[in-house]
């Protein structure tokens, strides 16, 4: 099978051709028809994140947001088929029995596999998976629009949920991309008002088409102070940005009592004023993806279209260019590969 393989970190991936994964018991065979491209991809790719750095298993094949047909089944599978619709996502597999799996919050496994960083993900034309993992995709559900639902909606969906945000309240979104957008689609679904928050106008307009009621473009002066205009600041600001320079924003732009939900991943430390953060009693939350039973809600909201992923589909062979694309803020919405 055709893979794009990650060899050494830092450096672009190679296309290469590959034995089939072989399957084990409660293990299934899938047959790739999609995979987004997540900028954690990129940040995992170069070794820039220190606590992905030394689990990332080398070499490896990236993408954490797989669909595709289930091609074998492994010894003891009973709850899928062949030819089944599924995806894979960045949460591989959870142990179940660990204190967070048995309090619901298998995102915190101690025992977990990550795919696409501790075992191959789906820049290839299979990759195996556990079928207690793998979540079944809705049948009206094109497979390219259901790949980035996979990491970039669930993540937000999850974040979402956690920032404790009402209806009628506002919410602040920081970095309109794969993620942000689809972070406009849900608030607005919930009857939140939307301050979108980019530095690059084609992106802010993809905001206004997903609903959001206030565009500021950061590079125009502070967008904290803008901010605190509109009726004295944001309920929750979600910064989907993997900058540091989003987050110290982003911390001004808080209401008093406000919540900060931090989704993006930025490589350096934030500094954070402790006096601004007693004074505004400001609350911080923080999430990573989400669960099978949060995945499982993201695919029926999509299913129902009521969640859309703009996307522009490229070739498995363009990945290093993709990367680069990336890198430079290039890509409005999300990037994804069509393997199959
Ligand atoms: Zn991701
Ligand atoms: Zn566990």
């Amino acid at each position: 099978m055709k893979a794009a393989v990650l060899r050494e970190l830092g450096q672009p991936l190679t296309i290469e051709a590959r034995d089939l994964p072989s399957i084990g018991p409660g293990e299934v065979l899938i047959e790739v028809v999609a995979c987004g491209v997540c900028h954690s991809d990129l940040h995992i790719a170069g070794g820039e994140w220190d606590l992905l750095k030394p689990i990332t298993r080398l070499p490896l094949v990236p993408g954490h947001e797989v669909t595709g047909r289930v091609a074998a089944i492994g010894e003891g599978v009973d709850s899928l088929a062949v030819g089944d619709r599924v995806g894979v996502p960045w949460l591989h597999y959870t142990c179940g029995v660990c204190d967070y799996c048995l309090a619901g919050r298998e995102t915190l496994c101690l025992r977990q596999q990550i795919t696409g960083v501790t075992v191959d993900g789906g820049y290839a034309e299979y990759l195996k998976a556990p079928a207690s993992h793998v979540a079944r995709l809705p049948e009206n559900l094109d497979f390219v629009e259901a790949a980035p639902m996979l990491c970039a909606a669930l993540t937000v969906f999850n974040a979402f949920r956690k920032s404790g945000i009402r209806p009628g309240e506002k919410m602040a979104i920081y970095g309109i991309g794969g993620l942000g957008h689809l972070a406009v689609q849900l608030a607005r679904e919930q009857g939140v008002e939307v301050i979108a928050v980019d530095v690059a106008d084609e992106k802010l307009e993809l905001a206004r088409e997903c609903g959001a009621s206030h565009l500021i473009n950061a590079t125009t002066g502070q967008p904290g102070r803008e901010i605190k205009k509109i009726g004295g600041g944001a309920h929750v600001v979600m910064v989907t940005a993997g900058s540091r320079r989003a987050y110290e924003m982003a911390l001004r732009s808080l209401r008093r009592g406000g919540t900060l939900s931090i989704v993006g991943m930025a490589p350096e430390p934030v500094d954070l004023s402790t006096v601004a953060m007693v004074s505004g009693e400001y609350r911080i939350v923080a999430s990573a993806v989400g669960t099978r039973e949060e995945l499982h809600e993201v695919l029926r909201l999509a299913g129902e279209g009521r969640l859309r992923c703009h996307s522009e589909v490229h070739q498995l062979d363009e990945i290093n260019d993709l990367f680069g694309r990336m890198r430079a803020g290039g890509i409005n919405g999300r990037a994804v590969l069509r393997i199959g």
